[in-house]
């Protein structure tokens, strides 16, 4: 194996098992590392410290392993086991009520890099490194063992994550299909609910399942109100609102696609149209143009707007846009539900920008409780960054 040797005194990150080598910490190169291969990480001293994927780039290595052999032919289905694990723990795998989660979450399961969502029997793989996606063969293998019988299909969604490079064929498809298995969709179930997940033309693996437990919370609070689902993608909000007692729910999503899962979803769950209405719009117009007071709950759900710390300004000046409009909209006793996934804007950044955006409006808001990633999206406790999810449920008088 290929290694790369640190410069003194950059070892200390890795000691503390952080799972990236960045290229500026490396002193140099021994053998000629290919894209995606594995490679050994050793301290100026000359100790062994870990081993990783190695890649060109800011993070040179993402480490797979601290002391086990990431080479032994059971590493995949050791690692996936341990990821299988925790979620059948935190009573994720059983559950009558739910049959989607994501069982591996990157860094959070000790794999750099790779994303597994599981929708009832379906795992859509999302590689994020090349040494991901060249492992995925492998990954499949190691799933349908993991699984067994009651795997149907291992869809690999990586041309959208996957770095471009030279010689990879970034291409979506089936990895492995049980016989007779034919379907792009299927419905999932969510605390009871029913999902349609179409992971070949929806967006990122299909569904976004890091919002289960802020959706159940959102399903309490609805009974009786007038609720705004903005930014609400298949209407995962929406369905809980309706099936918490809403009176009436509007959804808002920029795209049509997505809008029509929504019509399909509020249909599958058993509600009539006169409950909801969709709305193909831009959400920052339509929570503009709103008559105040016309919602006494409304859900503010928006993509990453940084996606890299360059772009933190312009990002929280238009989460404190958005916000000041969803506040000041809002009826009296009413609440607002609102989310940043972006992972550079952290805790802090995003109370600022709401605060911020209460102030400008002039009314009374409180902070009832402080919203999270759930336990299927870990965070490594040597990985602060993967915490990306935070939001705020306000109270507005
Ligand atoms: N709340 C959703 C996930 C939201 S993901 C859920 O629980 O599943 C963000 C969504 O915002 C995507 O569906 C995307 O289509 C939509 N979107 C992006 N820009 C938008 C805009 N300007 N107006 C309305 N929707 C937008």
């Amino acid at each position: 194996m290929d290694k790369v040797i640190l410069r003194p005194h950059r070892e200390e990150s890795v000691l503390r098992y952080h799972p990236w080598v960045f290229s500026g910490a490396i002193a140099q190169t021994v053998g000629h590392p290919q894209e995606g291969d594995l490679v050994g990480v050793e301290a100026a001293d000359g100790r062994m410290l870990a081993c990783g994927h190695y890649q060109i780039g800011s993070i040179a290595v993402r480490i797979l392993s601290f002391d086990e052999d990431p080479t032994r032919p059971d590493f995949w289905v050791r690692m996936l086991g341990r990821a299988y694990r925790l979620r059948e723990a935190y009573g994720l795998v059983s559950s009558a009520t739910t049959n989607c989660y994501r069982l591996v979450h990157g860094e959070g399961d000790g794999l750099p890099g790779l994303i597994v969502d599981y929708y009832n029997g379906v795992c859509v793989l999302q590689a994020h490194s090349v040494g991901m996606f060249r492992a995925k063969g492998a990954i499949c293998a190691a799933l349908q063992e993991v699984y067994g019988p009651s795997l149907k299909a291992v869809y690999d969604k990586s041309s959208g994550t996957a770095p471009f490079k030279a010689g990879l064929d970034l291409v979506d498809g089936y990895l492995w299909r049980a016989p007779g298995f034919e379907a792009d969709e299927q419905a999932v179930l969510e605390n009871g609910k029913q999902f349609l997940v179409n992971w070949r033309e929806g967006q990122k693996t299909g569904f976004f399942l890091d919002q289960r437990e802020n959706r159940a919370r959102v399903g309490q609070l609805a009974a009786g109100r007038r609720v705004l689902n903005l930014f609400c993608y298949t209407g995962g909000f929406s369905i809980y609102a309706l099936a918490g007692g809403a009176a009436h729910v509007d959804s808002v999503d920029s795209s049509q696609r997505a809008m029509d899962l929504v019509d399909r979803n509020v249909a599958l769950n058993g509600f009539g149209a006169e409950q909801h209405t969709s709305y193909c719009a831009d959400a920052i117009d339509f929570v503009k143009n709103a008559p105040e007071g016309a919602y006494d709950l409304i859900i503010v759900d928006p993509p990453a707007f940084a996606k890299h710390r360059g772009a933190l300004k312009n990002a929280l000046r238009a989460y404190q846009r958005l916000n000041a409009a969803a506040i000041a909209k809002v009826a009296s006793g009413g609440f607002v539900f609102t989310f940043s996934c972006s992972q550079v804007v952290d805790k802090e950044a995003f109370a600022l920008a709401v605060f911020s955006a209460a102030a400008e409006t002039g009314r009374s808001v409180r902070i009832l409780d402080r919203l999270n990633q759930p336990a299927d999206h870990s965070v490594n406790i040597y990985h602060p960054e993967g915490e990306y999810l935070k939001g705020l449920l306000l109270y507005v008088e």
